[in-house]
């Protein structure tokens, strides 16, 4: 070995955007009550995780998975009640969708636009594949500016515009006729992100036949799957077939196909546990409206925004109390002294406002 391949550092190979980045944060959870991802809290019942079992130890892991991933796409389309005229693309979560999407469009600076506080990978993931980057805040009370997005849409034209609906981390549905004018004017592809459809009564899936330019994503992560890592992307014949084509080779795996098949014939379980959350999710908020000092965010989603003085003592408070939320105090201006929690069961629930309780009375 030659001393000058020592010259070789990732700070003389890499992209700068790379060397920018800060790896996606993943705090250690073990021993905690976690309420910080958004997961759905139940296991499966018994029966349905023998028959997983059996059906897992009969899989042909010997063999790459069915690359079209039909069944698995058939059950996805009767469970969505999906038109003919539309198509389904499958992605190793919906994450993995994103950047398939941004590398499609990733010309030389063409731009990705999303709004802030909303999903970070949209950014990350921006960086990840060289686009340009913008962002639009949102108001004070978390809704789309218009205005604001339609004069962002004008400069800067981006070929995909992401939203999250509801959207994550402050939890609301944006308005529906707001979002319909902005994918009316947008000049490229507009992506509705319905990462939390399970929580929320909206969705926009029915507009997908009326607007070329829509695409609609869902993910299993938050609906009891996050493990498996599927998610999935529906849209008119036209863009998917083109977009088809970046998708590697067998990103869905044969465990992962097998065993969302059979958890999607058992869809009615699912939706049942996405039920309780909502219950639990009116029960937190008034909870929460209940403890002085905590101003709690209306939430469409499995988790609920609250704004709290000495938020980053309140996440010390309960980590060190056995549970663990996600702190968002210094991740955007308008989230100044935001604390994120993830609806866990009636007990996890509980202990958290206890340990919210007895953390915030520490500092009055
Ligand atoms: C969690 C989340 C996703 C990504 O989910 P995957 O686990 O990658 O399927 C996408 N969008 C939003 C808004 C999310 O909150």
């Amino acid at each position: 070995m030659s001393s000058t391949n020592f010259g070789i550092t990732p700070e003389s190979l890499l992209r700068q955007e790379v060397l920018d980045l800060k790896a996606y944060p993943v705090p250690d959870s073990t021993g905690m009550v976690k309420l910080d991802a958004m997961e759905n809290p139940y296991p499966l019942p018994q029966s349905l995780r023998e028959e997983i079992a059996r059906l897992v130890a009969d899989v042909a892991i010997n063999r790459y998975p069915d690359a079209d991933a039909q069944r698995l796409k058939a059950c996805i389309r009767a469970v969505i009640g999906l038109p003919q005229s539309l198509d389904v693309l499958l992605g190793n979560g919906s994450d993995e969708i994103i950047q398939l999407l941004a590398l499609a469009v990733a010309k030389p600076n063409a731009t990705l636009l999303s709004v802030e506080p909303s999903f970070v990978m949209y950014k990350m993931i921006a960086a990840f594949t060289g686009m340009q980057y913008v962002s639009v805040p949102l108001t004070e009370d978390f809704a789309l500016d218009l205005p604001a997005m339609l004069t962002a849409m004008q400069q800067h034209q981006p070929a995909l515009v992401f939203l999250s609906y509801p959207n994550n981390p402050t939890g609301n549905l944006f308005d529906a006729e707001v979002i319909a004018q902005i994918i009316e004017a947008a000049p490229g592809l507009v992506v509705v992100d319905e990462a939390y459809y399970a929580f929320a009564n909206a969705s926009f899936m029915p507009m997908l036949t009326r607007y070329p330019n829509l695409l609609v994503m869902r993910t299993f992560s938050k609906l009891g799957m996050a493990g498996l890592r599927l998610g999935f992307m529906v849209g008119s014949k036209v863009w998917l077939a083109q977009l088809e084509k970046l998708r590697l080779p067998y990103n869905v795996g044969v465990l992962t196909q097998q065993v969302a098949e059979k958890l999607l014939q058992h869809h009615d379980v699912l939706l049942r546990q996405a039920e309780q959350i909502k219950q639990d999710r009116a029960w937190l908020y008034e909870r929460l409206v209940g403890v002085a000092d905590v101003r709690p965010y209306v939430s469409d989603a499995n988790f609920i925004l609250f704004r709290v003085m000495h938020a980053d003592k309140i996440f010390q408070g309960l980590k060190k109390r056995g549970v663990l939320i996600k702190n968002l105090s210094k991740s955007h201006p308008l989230l100044v002294d935001c604390l994120r929690v993830t609806v866990g069961t009636p007990q996890e629930n509980e202990q958290f406002i206890r340990a919210l309780q007895e953390s915030i009375h520490q500092f009055v």
